[in-house]
């Protein structure tokens, strides 16, 4: 029952919190030394216009703190719900199989004692640590099923042959040494075993490393965001500017009424249209009558300018090459904007022209 409490793997919510905040602290604090080191060799040389491009290693590794300052965020809670969960696995396949009983040492034949549980690394399958009563070694470890488990055997990766192998051990090191029976070759595993002093979770720390980052964009959605926004805000200030509201918006029946009675004040009639295209903008044709006995320079100024002056402050205009004359009949092509980005420039070309 004692052993079942010592061995619970499940622990307080706040323990997997403050271990994956620990762990987030020190990567950020890592990344975070590169940059502050790299930012004192940073400079903008403002003669030559490369050298920002030359020493990208500060702007690198910013990128990569913030990166890695919302990865952490963003998979903090997926994280922390899979260590709980697989701590929970391992206390459900604990209570679930019973100790494999009749376990025998391989040296004196007496039956083993079951000293702890663990857990394999590789697919954190369940087995069952024995230790022979009169002190043989190697241990066993055994599966729930009483089938014993042998670790792989480690053989020379260059060879494939046996390896002999001598453990060092000091206070802070183990250094595993092996040596290849056959061609000789020496792998060397050095492995930190000082005792790992788990301090609390500094609270001002947290907040700098951990939730700060909380809800933050990465690098490039930054980029995106502010060049969206200035974008937006760029129209905005245009429209503001050039006082997009003033345009006068006419559709096709009121550009009829506003341009029929303005010519006819200029003494001309039977203002017609064509049927209109349709594009981005709206085009057709028109027409209309000098009944006088105007020059055909005189009739023509005289309607370009009645157009002009009457559409001026509206989204239509007159297009180029202007208007025709024949025998008073006088015809031209007219086009209609609707995009707001359209109506914007003729708000500027209105204000251009009024604010002189
Ligand atoms: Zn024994
Ligand atoms: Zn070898």
């Amino acid at each position: 029952m004692n052993r079942q409490i010592m061995e619970q793997y499940r622990k307080s919510d706040q323990y997997y919190i403050d271990e994956y905040d620990r762990t987030t602290i020190e990567e950020l604090k890592k990344i975070e030394k590169l940059m502050e080191k790299a930012e004192k060799r940073f400079f903008i040389d403002e003669d030559d216009p490369k050298s920002p491009e030359t020493n990208t290693d500060y702007i690198g590794y910013r990128m990569r703190y913030l990166d890695t300052g919302v990865e952490y965020s963003r998979n903090k809670e997926s994280s922390i719900r899979a260590a709980i969960q697989s701590d929970e696995r391992k206390d459900r396949l604990i209570r679930f199989h019973a100790i494999p009983a009749n376990i025998l040492c391989d040296t004196c034949g007496e039956d083993m004692k079951f000293e702890l549980h663990d857990f394999l690394q590789r697919d954190s399958d369940l087995i069952f640590i024995f230790s022979c009563p009169n002190g043989h070694l190697p241990k066993k470890a055994v599966y729930p099923n009483g089938r014993e488990y042998f670790l792989p055997k480690h053989t020379c990766k260059y060879c494939g042959s046996d390896l002999v192998s001598k453990k060092k051990k000091t206070k802070k090191k183990l250094t595993l040494t092996d040596t290849c029976k056959v061609c000789g070759k020496v792998e060397v595993l050095e492995l930190d075993i000082s005792p790992r002093k788990i301090l609390p979770v500094d609270e001002e720390e947290r907040k700098k490393y951990c939730t700060d980052f909380k809800g933050r964009n990465n690098f490039m959605e930054d980029l995106k965001r502010i060049a969206e926004l200035g974008k937006f805000t760029e129209v905005d200030d245009n429209k503001k500017k050039y006082e997009f509201d003033k345009v006068k918006k006419l559709n096709l029946p009121q550009l009829e009424q506003t341009l029929t009675a303005q010519i006819e004040k200029s003494g001309f009639i039977k203002l017609q249209f064509d049927k209109p295209k349709t594009s981005r903008y709206l085009t057709m044709e028109f027409s209309a009558q000098d009944p006088t006995d105007r020059e055909p320079e005189k009739s023509i100024k005289a309607l370009k300018r009645t157009i002009d002056t009457t559409l001026f402050h509206t989204n239509w205009r007159l297009m180029s090459p202007g208007i025709d004359y024949k025998l008073g009949f006088l015809s031209g092509q007219l086009k209609g904007f609707s995009l707001d980005e359209d109506i914007l420039k003729i708000a500027q070309e209105i204000w251009e022209k009024e604010n002189k």
